[in-house]
C-alpha cells in the first residue's frame, strides 16, 4: 500500500457542507489532500432507521504519526459538532484513518489498516476508483480483489457531488 487514505462521512444536517469543512480543517492543520474519489451516497452500515451518508475518500500526505494524525482527526470531528450518542450512530461527522501507508498499528486508540475495510463496499469502491491494484498489507489483496470478495449488500450510488 502506498498511500495515506482516510475515509469522510456525514449523515446529518448538510451532509456535503460537512464533508467540504472537514476538507478545509484538514489542510489548515497541514495536511495535503493530493486525491480525492467520487463522493457516493449509501445506505447505513450497522444500524437502520437513521438517514443515508454521503462518503468520500481523500488520499493525503502530511509529516504527522498515524496517532498525530488521529489526534488532528478526533478534534476536527469535535469542532465539526460530533456527538457521540451511540456506536454507529448519526454523525455530522466521520473520519476514519484507512490505510498510512504499509504501516500495521494495533493499540487501544487506533487499528490501521481500519479492520472494516474488507467488509464495506462504501470504502472499498472509494478504494477501486483510486489505487486498484495497491495491496492490503496484511490481507495482501488488492482493492479489486477485496471488492470482488466482499458480501455487503447495502447501496452505494456514485453521485454527481463534488467536495
Ligand atoms: P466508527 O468510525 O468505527 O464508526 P467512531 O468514529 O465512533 O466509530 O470511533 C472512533 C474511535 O475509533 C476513535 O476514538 C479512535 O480512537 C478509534 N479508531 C480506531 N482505529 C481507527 C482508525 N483507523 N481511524 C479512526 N479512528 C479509529
Ligand atoms: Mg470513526
Amino acid at each position: 500500500m502506498n498511500g495515506i487514505y482516510l475515509l469522510l462521512g456525514s449523515n446529518m444536517g448538510n451532509r456535503l457542507e460537512y464533508l467540504r469543512e472537514a476538507e478545509q480543517l484538514l489542510i489548515q492543520h497541514g495536511i495535503h489532500v493530493i486525491d480525492e474519489s467520487s463522493i457516493y451516497e449509501t445506505e447505513p452500515w450497522g444500524k437502520e432507521n437513521q438517514d443515508w451518508f454521503l462518503n468520500v475518500v481523500l488520499q493525503i500526505e502530511c509529516s504527522k504519526s498515524p496517532e498525530e494524525l488521529l489526534t488532528t482527526i478526533l478534534s476536527i470531528e469535535k469542532s465539526l459538532g460530533r456527538i457521540r450518542k451511540e456506536k454507529w450512530g448519526e454523525r455530522s461527522i466521520d473520519i476514519d484513518i484507512l490505510y498510512f501507508h504499509d504501516e500495521i498499528v494495533e493499540t487501544d486508540q487506533l487499528t490501521v489498516p481500519h479492520p472494516g475495510i474488507p467488509d464495506r463496499k462504501f470504502t472499498l469502491i472509494p478504494l477501486v476508483e483510486m489505487c486498484p491494484i495497491e495491496i492490503h498489507p496484511t490481507l495482501n489483496q488488492n482493492q479489486m480483489e477485496l471488492l470482488a470478495a466482499c458480501k455487503d449488500e447495502l447501496d452505494c450510488k456514485l453521485t454527481d457531488y463534488k467536495l
